[in-house]
């Protein structure tokens, strides 16, 4: 048999390695940036065209390349970070691999155009596909500018592959973000489409952090500091009323690189056990300096996960200084408590001067109320003459809405069997539909057939879900205009976001006064939402935006319907008086599913009078 064994030519081989480094415009960012912080510069500039698919440009004012070093630095394996493979142990540059610019010179069209200090005139190089196409001396400043043209031009299917421009920034800018967080004595600027999206100055950590997630934030911040000798710590934490159910402002760096470490992220949740509500995380910026010979980077090109020698170690002494941390923060009297927030965590609570206790909290620490409560219910079942609304409604909706088919058998069922029950009798003399609440989370109503069980926080949620979607259809809501506008601070990667779904906020009822750089002002909300939710309930939204990435506008309300609904539907734990709870059930069975939450979860449950029948015999 011939030898069928070939080597692959550079260019097909680069551009196989090019999809391990470049996934996305993103990871093009990402490598350029982190190459001008290699080479020293003070001032970095990314501008990015159509999120990054037409143009991603970065220009620092480093050392620059000779006209030697700049045609070497797109071949492969070509760098001038480490020259053995013991430098790989004692890393202090973001690159070492040599490969980034070899992998994206081989899916786009690159200029690079650059010139060291002592050099006079600069070197401009033109590569497409690998390919040199131009190579000529050039007037520049000191440094560097790298631009790469329609990534992917050579590979369709990746091209195709590529999220909505949105999605695409976003990922761009949660990589500026963590370069930018990392060096903050480095000035960063970033544009995109000719709009500026960041001009960050040089500044201290604090002030970078500021700098990228808007003013409000300094005041959340709790600073952290510890060193002993295997870890050095320091950075901030966002104080426990800040902290959010889906992923926030989340960052670890290790010796100046940004890793992502579940591990870690539990060390620092722990330390904030009792002080957030279950399903909450902590939002921190965390700067830890370990030995580089005690951590292991190199698995993979573009892993932002790492491995410590020492783990167990670094786990409890991170907690600890955490602990410490907020230790002292809560020592401290808490002057800066931001009034706008909506956030009822238990630690607020414990955290606020004593203030006249609101109708809920005294209702679920007074044991008479639920005795009245009840024994109000055993009166009125006789005395009521109500004609049912829900009841007719829950069972006529059965024989003909529910769609599962165990659903329609339990219809069938229950109205084959309704007559000559146990309940029967009582119920058509009283027609009572009197219902109580059990555990301040579920309300409970006889029904023909037995009883029913509503979880009262997802029954509340279908009630809300049907009524934004419809709002945002028709997009006729009403809103209830506020004396004095309120004020928000967004980062300005919430404040894309905000953009993007302001229209169909509108449509549920908020009005925006006015939409700055990082904040915005709210002068009407919808009815359905009081003044101290509305800034939780947009906060809880871009998150789930966030988390969701959507690609195509159309499940996008649904998707808002679903997350104000969540952050909107009353709690469970909250007492109920007779006629919330009638009003509540009434209103759920004027919804099309009233079944089922908007996230697929039950909503009630019935329990057949046989069953009960069952157990007493
Ligand atoms: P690595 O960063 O892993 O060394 P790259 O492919 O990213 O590999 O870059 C190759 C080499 O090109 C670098 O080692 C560096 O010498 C040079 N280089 C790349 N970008 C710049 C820049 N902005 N300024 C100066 N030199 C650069
Ligand atoms: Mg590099």
């Amino acid at each position: 048999m011939a030898d069928i064994i070939q080597l692959l030519p550079d260019h097909v081989a680069n551009q196989i390695a090019a999809g391990e480094v470049v996934q996305r415009p993103a990871s093009v960012v990402k490598e350029l940036l982190e190459n001008a912080i290699d080479a020293k510069a003070t001032e970095i500039t990314l501008f990015i065209k159509d999120a990054g698919k037409t143009l991603i440009q970065v220009t620092d004012n480093g050392v620059g390349m000779s006209t030697t070093d700049a045609r070497l630095s797109f071949e492969r394996h070509a760098t001038s970070k480490i020259k053995s493979a013991d430098d790989l142990f004692n890393l202090h540059t973001k690159g070492f691999r040599g490969e980034a610019l070899a992998s994206i010179a081989a899916i786009a069209h690159v200029e690079l155009k650059t010139k060291t200090a002592d050099e006079e005139i600069g070197t401009k190089i033109c590569i497409e596909g690998s390919e040199v196409t131009l190579q000529e001396p050039t007037v520049a400043p000191t440094g560097t500018t790298i631009s790469v043209k329609n990534l992917f031009y050579n590979i369709p299917a990746r091209r195709n592959f590529l999220k909505s421009n949105t999605v695409e920034t976003r990922h761009i800018i949660d990589e500026f973000h963590r370069v930018a967080m990392a060096h903050p004595s480095v000035a960063f600027k970033m544009m995109h489409n000719d709009t500026d999206v960041f001009n960050l100055p040089e500044s201290n950590v604090r002030q970078r952090i500021v700098g990228i997630f808007g003013n409000k934030t300094n005041e959340k911040l709790v600073p952290v500091e510890e060193e002993t000798e295997i870890l050095k710590v320091n950075g901030f934490v966002l104080k426990p009323q800040f902290a959010k159910k889906g992923r926030g402002e989340q960052f670890f760096f290790v010796n100046n690189r940004f890793i992502k470490s579940s591990y870690l992220h539990h060390a620092v949740r722990s330390a904030f056990e009792g002080l957030i509500k279950d399903g909450t995380h902590p939002g921190y910026f965390l700067f830890l300096e370990v030995a580089p010979q005690s951590i292991d980077i190199n698995i993979h090109p573009t892993k932002t996960e790492i491995k410590f020698d020492d783990e167990h170690a670094i786990y409890a002494m991170l907690r600890a200084t955490i602990k410490h941390s907020l230790g002292q923060f809560s020592i401290a009297p808490v002057l800066d408590f931001n009034k706008d927030s909506g956030f009822d965590t238990p630690y607020e609570y414990s955290k606020r001067p004593p203030v006249a206790p609101t109708i809920e909290v005294d209702k679920n620490f007074n044991p008479f109320q639920k005795e009245a409560n009840q024994r109000g219910y055993v009166q009125t079942a006789y005395k009521r003459e109500r004609p049912s609304s829900w009841e007719s409604l829950y069972i006529g909706l059965k024989a003909e809405g529910l769609e599962t088919p165990s659903e329609v058998e339990n219809i069938e069922f229950e109205s084959e069997e309704v007559t000559g029950r146990l309940f029967d009798a009582t119920n058509t003399n009283t027609t009572d539909k009197t219902t109580f609440q059990l555990q301040n989370k579920y309300i409970v109503c006889p029904i023909k057939s037995g009883m029913m069980v509503v979880h009262q926080h997802l029954a509340h949620q279908r009630i809300m879900y049907e009524e934004l979607l419809k709002n945002m259809t028709v997009q006729e809501a009403v809103s209830q205009q506020l004396l004095f506008p309120l004020q928000f601070h967004f980062s300005t990667t919430d404040m894309e976001v905000l953009e993007k779904i302001k229209e169909q906020l509108e449509h549920t009822g908020f009005v925006f006064s006015a939409f700055h750089d990082t904040s915005i002002e709210v002068s009407g909300i919808p009815v359905v939402v009081s003044e101290s939710q509305a800034g939780h309930i947009l906060e809880q939204l871009i998150d789930d935006i966030k988390e969701e990435v959507p690609d195509a506008g159309f499940s996008q309300n649904d998707l808002l319907a679903k997350s104000m609904a969540k952050s909107m539907a009353v709690k469970s734990g909250t007492a109920l008086n007779t006629e919330a709870q009638e009003h509540l059930i009434n209103q759920l069975f004027a919804c099309k599913e009233p079944s089922v939450s908007p996230d697929n979860r039950p909503v009630l449950i019935t329990l057949d009078a046989n069953d009960f029948d069952k157990k007493f015999s």
